[in-house]
């Protein structure tokens, strides 16, 4: 069956980035030859949410990298949906595995975040993976799934949420997951979308793959039927992510 689905490709340039090096990602992102018909997201840092809306083109969609549970408040340090969207960004990652393992963010907080971002009118670009001991010892299936559930048993709607499957072993490391690895684990989270949600969810949500995402392998990734799209972390900052944008064009 060949994928309906819109290609996404979301930027998370992580705590990386000052004005001059983000004046050069403009500049290739502005004038990149990408795909029309691919969503660009990128992600800077909170501090240059502003700076980045104003100088990139209206076509680039910008995301936080993450945000609270409430509109605002006595929440020192953190940044909300209402804030996010008031600078022009339209999206927002959340339950990334740095989040979860080096800040120590629960399911429960992340669904949270995901309810309160949906209903401030963000998209959110919902992340689940699994760690090398994990996949080691055949969980890969129950922790996605259980990560998942959190937002399942929360009845969020999912017209604005897109998944990225991003295993904590391939982010950064510069081992891909396989084309064969990704797919599988796509293939399952579309088929308890279709179980725990709808049959239309399932077909219609965009599952995105990251964890050392090149525009060396890139190509491969994209061919399988359940690969929407990429999350890409250090290939973000560099021209190349054009044709990452560009994999399955
Ligand atoms: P990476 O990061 O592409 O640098 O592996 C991906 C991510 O963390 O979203």
């Amino acid at each position: 069956v060949a994928p309906t689905r819109k290609f996404y490709v979301g930027g998370n340039w992580k705590m990386n980035g000052d004005k001059s090096m983000i004046d050069g990602i403009v500049a290739f992102m502005n004038q990149s030859g990408a795909n029309p018909n691919v969503d660009v997201v990128v992600a800077p840092p909170a501090a240059y949410l502003c700076y980045a809306r104003e100088h990139l083109n209206a076509g680039i969609q910008v995301a936080a990298q993450n945000c609270y549970k409430t509109a605002k408040g006595a929440f020192t340090g953190e940044i909300s949906p209402a804030m996010i969207k008031d600078v022009g960004a339209t999206w927002v990652i959340l339950g990334h595995s740095e989040r979860r393992h080096v800040f120590g963010e629960s399911d429960e907080l992340i669904a949270e975040k995901t309810v309160h971002a949906l209903e401030s009118g963000l998209g959110v670009i919902f992340c689940i993976g699994e760690k090398l001991d994990e996949r080691q010892g055949d969980k890969t299936k129950e922790v996605c799934f259980r990560q998942l559930q959190a937002i399942v048993d929360k009845n969020v709607s999912w017209d604005k949420i897109v998944v990225a499957y991003e295993p904590v072993w391939a982010i950064g490391t510069g081992v891909t997951a396989s084309p064969e690895q990704a797919q599988e684990t796509h293939q399952w989270v579309r088929d308890f979308l279709k179980d725990k949600v709808s049959g239309d969810v399932a077909n219609k949500t965009r599952i995105l793959y990251g964890g050392s995402v090149t525009a060396e392998n890139c190509q491969e990734l994209a061919k399988k039927p359940d690969i929407d799209g990429f999350l890409v972390g250090g290939a973000s900052l560099k021209a190349d992510f054009v044709k990452i944008i560009n994999a399955r064009s």
